[in-house]
C-alpha cells in the first residue's frame, strides 16, 4: 500500500528527494513505514509522507535543501527509542532516518577519540571501543537500538553519568547539516577550543529542531580493570546518600553507578519478570545498586568495596548487602534495575515524570511528592526509581488496582503540576534526561523563564527560519 500522493511543489520536491536517495533510501509503503511511525509509549500515532534514509552527509544536505525550498517538515529519527514523542511525524512531513549512516570514520587511541556517523548503534560504539581496550561509557537500557545521533540530540544520561558525565560531556565535536542544507564541519577532537560561541553545545540536546547531527567525535576512557557491584538495603534515602558519599570518598570518586529502587518498583519486577527479585527478606523500603569501577586487574577493588560496605553496616546506614561474586551475578542485579520499566507496563497505566533535583534534595523531594500524589490520586501506586547519584528520579505513578486506564492517564497534566511544582521549588528540572519532544512542550512553556524561551525562539529562527526542522517539538 502506498501513502497518499502529493501534488504541486511538494509532490515535485518529494520526487527529487526520492531520486537523491535512490530506492535503498526511500520508504513509502505503509507496512514498511510502520516501525518508524510507532512510538515507544504508545502515546502518539505517527504518519509521514515518506521515510527517507540518506546514505551519507551529502545526501542529508541535498534532502534538507529540497525540503527547505518546498517548506516540507523534516522529523529526524535515530533508533526511535525516545520517550517524549520527539521523533513523531505528521502526514505532510518526512521522517529522515539516519539508520544507513553507520560508518566508523576514525579511532585515535592516542587522542582517545572515536569519530562515528550518527546512525551508529550505541552498543556497537561501546564494542568498537572495547575491542581497542578502551571504554565509551554512555550506557542505557536502549543501547542495543538507540543511535549516537539520537543520544546526542536528546543529550542522554544513562547509568554511568555519575562517573563519566552525560552525552554532552562525551562529545568533542559534531558534524551537523543545517536546515538550508549547509554542512557545519565541527568534527573537532580538541578538548580546548575557545573560539567563539559553542555551536556543538547548541546542537546537543536540541532534539532535531536546529540541525541534523550526521557525525560526532566522542571521548574514550581507559577500560576499568575491575568492576564491583552490590545491592544494598536501606531504610530511607538519606541513608542511601550516606553510603554513596562514603563510597565516593573512599574510592576517589570511582563510583560508576548509584541506582535507587523503591520497594514498589522492586515488587513490580519480582511479580512480572521471571527470576528477577531483590535478595532481601523482609523487603526493605529502598534498595540501591552500587557499582565501583577502576583499577588494573580483576578483584583489585574488592577489599575496598567490602570495607566500605562493612563500615556502612556498622554505621547503621545499610541494613543488608549482597555483593556480586561474578559477572553473571552482577548482570542479575542490573537486570532487576533495568526490568522496572517493563515490569511497570504490566501494572496498567503509568504517569511518568523524569525529574532531577540537587542530589542533597532527593530525600526532601520524595518526602513531599509521594504523599502529594497519593492525595491527588487516591489508590495510585507511586513507583520511584532512578539515578540517585545524579539526583535524577523516574517518578512514575501506576494506576490504582482496577482503575480504568484512560481515566487514570487523563490525570497526567494535574499530576505533572503537583510533581513539577515541588521539583521547581527545590531548584530542580522537570525533564532530566529524556528531553521535551512533543510530550513536555506545555511544561516548558509553563516552567522555563520567558527570557530563556524567547532566546530559544530567536536561536530557532536564526538557524531554521522556515521552521522545517522537527516542527512541534520542544517549542510548540
Ligand atoms: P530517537 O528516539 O530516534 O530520537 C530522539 C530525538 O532526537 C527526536 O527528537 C529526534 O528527532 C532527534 N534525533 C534523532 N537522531 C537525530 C540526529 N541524528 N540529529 C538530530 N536529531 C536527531 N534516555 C536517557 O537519557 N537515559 C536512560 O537511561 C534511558 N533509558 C532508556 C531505556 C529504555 C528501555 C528506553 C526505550 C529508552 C531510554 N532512554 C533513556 C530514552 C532514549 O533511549 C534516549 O533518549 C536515546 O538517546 C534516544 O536515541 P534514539 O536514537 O532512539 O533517538
Ligand atoms: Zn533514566
Amino acid at each position: 500500500m502506498q501513502s497518499p500522493s502529493f501534488t504541486g511543489g511538494i509532490g515535485a520536491a518529494l520526487e527529487k528527494i526520492r531520486e537523491c536517495v535512490g530506492d535503498a533510501g526511500w520508504i513509502d509503503d505503509a507496512g514498511a513505514m510502520a516501525p518508524y511511525l510507532d512510538e515507544q509509549r504508545g502515546l502518539y500515532r505517527g504518519a509521514a509522507a515518506a521515510v527517507v534514509c540518506p546514505a551519507n552527509t551529502a545526501e542529508v544536505s541535498q534532502v534538507l535543501a529540497l525540503c527547505n525550498d518546498a517548506g516540507i517538515g523534516v522529523v529526524p529519527q535515530g533508533g526511535n527509542t525516545g520517550l517524549c514523542g520527539g521523533a513523531v511525524a505528521t502526514g505532510d512531513q518526512i521522517i529522515l532516518s539516519l539508520r544507513r549512516m553507520r560508518q566508523l570514520r576514525a579511532l585515535d587511541p592516542v587522542n582517545r577519540t572515536i569519530t562515528v556517523e550518527a546512525g551508529c548503534i550505541l552498543a556497537e560504539i561501546q564494542q568498537t571501543a572495547s575491542d581497542e581496550g578502551l571504554l565509551f561509557p554512555l550506557s542505557l537500557a536502549a543501547e542495543g537500538s538507540c543511535q549516537i545521533g539520537g543520544n546526542l540530540a536528546t543529550n542522554a544520561g544513562g547509568t554511568n553519568a555519575l562517573r563519566y558525565g552525560i552525552a554532552r560531556d562525551l562529545a568533542l565535536g559534531l558534524e551537523v547539516v543545517l536546515a538550508n542544507g549547509d554542512v557545519w564541519d565541527g568534527l573537532s577532537s580538541l578538548k580546548k577550543d575557545n573560539t567563539g560561541y559553542d555551536l556543538r553545545d547548541l546542537f546537543i540536546g536540541s532534539e532535531g529542531t536546529l540541525g541534523i547531527i550526521t557525525a560526532a567525535v566522542l571521548r574514550l576512557f581507559p577500560q576499568p580493570g575491575d568492576v564491583q557491584t552490590a545491592l544494598v538495603a536501606v531504610e530511607n534515602v538519606e541513608q542511601a546518600l550516606a553510603v554513596l558519599g562514603r563510597m565516593q570518598d573512599a574510592s576517589d570518586g570511582r563510583v560508576s553507578a548509584c541506582e535507587l529502587m523503591s520497594a514498589t518498583s522492586v515488587g513490580f519486577a519480582a511479580r512480572h519478570i521471571p527470576d528477577c527479585r531483590a535478595p532481601f527478606d523482609p523487603a526493605p523500603p529502598w534498595v540501591v545498586l552500587l557499582e565501583l569501577s577502576g583499577g588494573r586487574r580483576v578483584g583489585e577493588l574488592r577489599p575496598l568495596f567490602d570495607a566500605v560496605l562493612e563500615e556502612a553496616l556498622d554505621a547503621g546506614e545499610i541494613s543488608d548487602a549482597v555483593i556480586a561474586e561474578s559477572q553473571t551475578q552482577a548482570a542479575a542485579l542490573w537486570r532487576l534495575r533495568e526490568s522496572i520499566p517493563e515490569a511497570q507496563k504490566h501494572e496498567g497505566g503509568s504517569i511518568k515524570h523524569d525529574v532531577s533535583v540537587p542530589v542533597s534534595s532527593v530525600p526532601e523531594f520524595l518526602r513531599r511528592a509521594i504523599p502529594a500524589v497519593e492525595a491527588l490520586l487516591p489508590g495510585a501506586r507511586v513507583c520511584p526509581f532512578g539515578h540517585l547519584g545524579d539526583g535524577n528520579i523516574h517518578f512514575n505513578v501506576s494506576q490504582p488496582f482496577g482503575a480504568e486506564t484512560p481515566a487514570f492517564l487523563a490525570e497526567w497534566e494535574r499530576c505533572n503540576r503537583v510533581v513539577h511544582d515541588i521539583v521547581v521549588a527545590l531548584h530542580g528540572s522537570f525533564s532530566a534526561e529524556h528531553g521535551i519532544g512533543r510530550l513536555k512542550t506545555t511544561e516548558l512553556a509553563h516552567y522555563k523563564s520567558p527570557v530563556a524561551v524567547q532566546a530559544m525562539r530567536q536561536i530557532k529562527l536564526a538557524l531554521d527560519p522556515r521552521g522545517i526542522l522537527n516542527p512541534g517539538a520542544v517549542l510548540a
